[in-house]
């Protein structure tokens, strides 16, 4: 992420694609991810960089009964998406034990973001 952070007044579910973003980055069998996981069920995209990339800032609309992770600030793992168009990389970031941003990046650049892709290949790291 390289642009400004914007919030938005209204957040909003996330998309298919988002989910799917967010779904394969947390489909590692670490038990450090179960929070998450379960977190995952209701967050919500409360704002977006604006550089172009696709990130979105995450959030929730109550945080009440939701299993947290591991305090502090860190990266919990990273999707890279190889498709017919390019790679695209996902990480996912927390602070405080919750989920704050998925960083989505398209290794072309932001300009050629492809509006629709194939998946070829997905390699996790954590
Ligand atoms: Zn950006």
């Amino acid at each position: 992420m390289s642009g400004v952070v914007e919030i938005w007044e209204n957040s909003r579910d996330l998309t298919a694609q988002e989910r799917r973003w967010l779904e394969l980055v947390l489909s590692g069998d670490s038990p450090s991810l179960d929070p998450y996981k379960e977190q995952a069920k209701k967050v919500i995209a409360m704002g977006r960089c604006t550089c172009g990339c696709r990130t979105i800032e995450l959030g929730f609309r109550t945080i009440e009964g939701l299993p947290k992770g591991a305090p502090g600030d860190f990266v919990l793992g990273e999707a890279v998406i190889e498709t017919d168009n390019g790679e695209i990389s996902v990480l996912l970031h927390s602070g405080g034990g919750l989920m704050t941003e998925l960083e989505v990046i398209f290794d072309h650049g932001v300009e050629a973001f492809p509006l629709q892709y194939e998946e070829k290949t997905v390699r996790l790291f954590y």
